[in-house]
């Protein structure tokens, strides 16, 4: 078998064994969702619902009519209680729904139709109608990246899974594979792509031979065994690996003649497309050392994460740190009422011995950072330029080529939070481009 990969990153523990072999379940509805209106990339919805109303699940309740946005759903039938600025992940306050759930939950009669029989344009507008976005993390809206301006040759189903402890894209693979390729067939079907690449890390074999079994004698449909390395799965990286392509700085996968999506995004397309089914739940993994029963789950948008660490049995013992995402790129949260949106793929309790806070000091000068960036970026400049208020130099070293994966954080031996420096350089640097036009 021959593995490929990218160059630099890092090897990482996978702590995958906690929640690799907990086959995903769906929760029980909690009392309220709060489901924000800005939940991707591109302009934030406008609510279409007021207090008073009565929803139900799947019923558009946020839209916009720029063309970079994503339709906002309900996620339950209830009463909308509230439409007000709610706590979100990042830390900020996001013009939310906040929605009573019915306890008398009725069966949502989803409309199936042949797939087979849908057109370009009708597969774009049932994802678009759906408010599917990249499920990743990224949450871009997933017909304005399915609408390349140029000719696209290969197609590749990000599969990696790269982060440390998420299993639920390994679980949705193995328990979901006919959903997932006849998804990735309809995006095949709207690039036009000759070639639908699965990228897949070798730490799930089950995953590899569940593809393989049922690709099978299927032209053009490739699986491609990678490297256990992070971060594998970000869209530069795999498009090396995979295609052996660099995308330039400021370039996207469009421009080397490659689409790139998730496998949870695969799913969301074909539920959309068989069942005219809004993106309004998705699987995620609640794991790490302080969580009780570890396991993948498949749960409504809006849910808080309270009654999901609830309904997952608590934490273990004293609880560190609780993160939304990947312990690479994932978000810290000093509250439990968040909830969680389409681009949540899990939520981490962490023990105080696992996240014990350290210090950071003066740059040494290693050069362990720049070793290991997966961009070839100097992060060691780019930190202390940003620690330092030269936002300018930050910038000329590249802070906007970086994508935050947090490789140079996890190797530098001075504990330099580089991510949150680069973070605060972006934000500086784009008010002060704002400021000059
Ligand atoms: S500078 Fe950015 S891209 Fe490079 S390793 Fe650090 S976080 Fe990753
Ligand atoms: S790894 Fe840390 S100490 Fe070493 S050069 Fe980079 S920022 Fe400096």
């Amino acid at each position: 078998m021959t593995v490929k990969t990218f160059s630099r990153g890092v090897f990482l523990p996978h702590y995958k064994e906690f929640s690799e072999n907990k086959s995903i379940t769906a929760i029980p509805l909690p009392k309220e969702v709060v489901i924000p209106l800005h939940q991707h990339t591109g302009a934030p919805c406008r609510a279409v619902v007021k207090p008073g109303d009565e929803v139900k699940a799947g019923q558009r309740i946020g839209e916009s009519d720029a063309f970079v946005t994503a339709f906002i759903h309900a996620s339950v039938d209830g009463k909308v209680k509230a439409v007000e600025p709610r706590p979100y992940f990042t830390g900020t306050n996001v013009e939310s729904v906040v929605i009573e759930v019915d306890a008398k939950q009725g069966e949502t009669a989803w409309q199936e139709r042949d797939v087979s029989k849908l057109n370009i344009d009708q597969i774009k507008d049932a994802i678009k109608n759906a408010g599917i976005v990249g499920m990743g993390g990224a949450a871009f809206p997933t017909h304005v990246k399915l609408s390349p301006p140029t000719a696209i040759d290969a197609f590749i189903v990000n599969a990696c899974e790269c982060e440390p402890f998420l299993t639920c894209d390994h679980r949705m693979m193995v328990e979901m594979t006919d959903a997932l390729i006849a998804g990735a067939r309809l995006i095949q079907k709207v690039v036009s792509a000759p070639r639908v690449i699965f990228g897949v890390e070798t730490n799930k074999p089950d995953a590899i031979q569940a593809l393989n079994a049922k690709i099978a004698g299927e032209t053009g449909f490739q699986v491609v065994p990678l490297d256990v390395k992070y971060p594998q799965g970000s869209e530069k990286q795999l498009i090396k690996a995979v295609c052996d392509r660099e995308v330039p700085p400021g370039k996207l996968p469009f421009d080397v003649g490659v689409v790139v999506q998730n496998v949870a995004t695969c799913i969301a397309v074909y539920d959309a497309c068989r069942y005219d089914k809004p993106l309004i739940e998705r699987v995620l993994t609640v794991t790490g050392d302080a969580a009780a029963r570890p396991q993948n789950i498949l749960a409504r948008i809006g849910t808080p994460i309270s009654h999901i660490i609830e309904h997952c049995g608590g934490f273990k013992g004293e609880a560190g740190k609780v993160i939304m995402g990947g312990p690479m790129t994932g978000w810290a949260q000093t509250r439990l009422d968040i909830p969680i949106v389409k681009g949540t793929s899990g939520i981490l309790l962490f023990s105080q011995a696992m996240v014990a806070e350290t210090q950071h000091m003066a740059c040494v000068r290693c050069g362990k950072c720049v070793d290991h960036c997966p961009m070839f970026l100097y992060p060691n400049y780019i930190g202390t330029y940003a620690e330092t208020g030269r936002f300018d130099l930050a910038a000329e070293w590249g802070a906007m080529v970086c994508f935050e994966c947090g490789v140079c954080v996890y190797v530098c031996p001075s504990n330099r939070p580089i991510v949150q420096f680069v973070r605060e350089a972006k934000r500086q640097i784009a008010a002060a481009r704002a400021a000059k036009n």
